[in-house]
């Protein structure tokens, strides 16, 4: 592949050129990452400490830099995505306290001492989606770094810009040369030579179930480590018990947030049967109001869709004849734009009903009593997130420990919290990401037994 054109989703215009990374090239980077990588583990942890507080102060410098590229390459409204930016610089501060406290453990054992030292893994590859270009580099990137790792980054074809200044600022920071790189390019080529290269110890893909499958397959011929952060199909659960204008008002934000590109969209809404009607009543002003335009208008709230290959991707979900209970604004003129709708009823064997749709769709589903809803909430294969709402503490605690998910909030829609673990049940994932354990997933134990005598 060579340069290939980005468009900018909100006018379908061109932003920029970018060049796409070759499999010789990518070969080349591993190599470049490997030789760094063993100067990088030998950084004292103090250092490494500081290098990454420094990487952390040039992102939040370049704050305002990074939200508006993301604005323009992702269609992200610009509230979003100055979020996203201050994510990223947080993340990487998070961990920037971790090389000075990554401590192992003194075993007691008869005849010498014992100890375990966390090793880095070598070469760490990051395969990232276009739905949160930043947030989710920055989720397997700080971690990885911390732990002495070197890392490889490829962003997803549609949104490589915020990441290839990621990789500027990293070196302007201090970073030394080949510790993090990015290489923007095709999955096919770039993201399929970091799986098969012996040299990468690790992957951290973040994407569809469906390649995830396959870099599992390719990670299986070396062992290699991977995290896998893969789909969801997520419910919200409200029972008739709950604060029913907060639930509604709140519930187009769960799925619509991101055009409704989130793995974590709760786009099963699921009302318990009493509360059904008055619920919809709610609902409707709520997903009304939500504000679809301008992405660098600061009181929008959802953008376009990432392409027009997804935008007819999410269509096929609402085709003639579908039962749209109501939808949101349409947005005219260029632009890969999508309502905010609502379907309703829809069957269980629905398309809508039973896969991820990655666009502003949702469906609402009523439910007779507790135990139904947990069924309808687990039946999927996924696994990812959810919501309850009720003010029973009896029931959002029952609740909580029956649906099988990673990441569960009650009466509120949690966005991910880089303090907390991150991850997925079923085939929505493999391992965790974020919170204070994640330097685990970027490490090897090592046992050392010293003979007393
Ligand atoms: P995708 O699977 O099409 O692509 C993800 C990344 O994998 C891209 O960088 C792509 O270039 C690369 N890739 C493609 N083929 C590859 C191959 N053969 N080998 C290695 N890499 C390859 O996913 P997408 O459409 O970019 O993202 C949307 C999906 O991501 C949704 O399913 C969503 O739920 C999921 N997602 C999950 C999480 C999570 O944390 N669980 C977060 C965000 C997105």
């Amino acid at each position: 592949m060579s340069s290939y054109t980005v468009l900018n989703p909100a006018t379908e215009q061109p932003v920029t050129t970018v060049p796409g990374t070759s499999a010789e090239e990518t070969d080349a980077a591993i190599e470049r990452a490997r030789s760094a990588q063993r100067s990088w583990r030998a950084v004292a942890p103090g250092d490494r400490a500081r290098l990454l507080r420094a990487f952390a102060a040039a992102v939040d410098a370049a704050g305002e830099e990074l939200a508006q590229l993301e604005v323009a390459n992702s269609g992200h409204p610009v509230s979003a995505a100055r979020w996203e930016a201050g994510q990223l610089r947080d993340v990487i501060a998070y961990y920037a306290a971790a090389p000075e406290r990554l401590t192992g453990k003194q075993i007691p054992v008869a005849g010498g001492l014992d100890v375990t030292f966390n090793e880095p893994l070598g070469v760490v590859g990051l395969i990232v989606p276009w739905n949160f270009p930043m947030p989710i580099l920055s989720w397997g990137l700080a971690p990885a770094l911390a732990a002495g790792n070197a890392v490889i980054a490829k962003p997803a074809e549609l949104t490589p810009l915020t990441a290839i200044r990621v990789g500027q600022l990293a070196l302007e920071a201090g970073l030394p040369e080949g510790v993090f790189q990015v290489l923007p390019g095709k999955g096919s080529v770039v993201g399929q030579r970091l799986v098969d290269h012996p040299g990468v110890r690790k992957i951290v893909f973040t994407g569809s179930t469906q390649v995830g499958k396959q870099v599992m397959t390719g990670c299986a011929q070396q062992v290699k480590r991977l995290t896998l952060e893969l789909g969801g199909k997520s419910a919200n659960i409200v029972f008739a018990d709950s604060d029913l204008e907060r639930a509604a008002a709140t519930a187009p934000y769960a799925v619509f947030d991101n055009a409704g590109q989130d793995c974590c969209a709760r786009s099963r809404i699921l009302v318990e049967k009493s509360a059904f009607e008055r619920f919809m009543e709610l609902l409707e002003p709520a997903v009304k109001g939500v504000r679809v335009g301008d992405p660098a208008s600061p009181d929008t709230e959802m953008g376009p869709l990432i392409s027009a290959g997804h935008r007819a991707h999410v269509a096929s979900y609402v085709p003639e004849g579908s039962p749209v209970a109501f939808a949101g604004h349409q947005q005219a003129g260029p632009g890969y734009w999508y309502p905010p709708t609502v379907l309703a009823p829809v069957s269980f064997t629905d398309r809508a009903y039973r896969e991820e749709i990655f666009g502003p769709v949702v469906t609402v589903t009523p439910f007779s009593d507790e135990a139904q809803a947990v069924e309808l909430a687990n039946d999927t294969p996924y696994g990812l997130s959810g919501s309850i709402w009720t003010r029973d503490l009896g029931r959002a605690i029952r609740v909580s420990r029956g649906v099988e998910a990673g990441n569960l909030s009650v009466n509120s829609h949690s966005s991910v919290r880089y303090w907390t673990p991150f991850g997925g049940f079923k085939q929505s994932g493999l391992g965790r990401e974020l919170g204070p354990d994640a330097l685990d997933a970027f490490t090897e134990v090592k046992n050392v037994f010293m003979a007393s005598d």
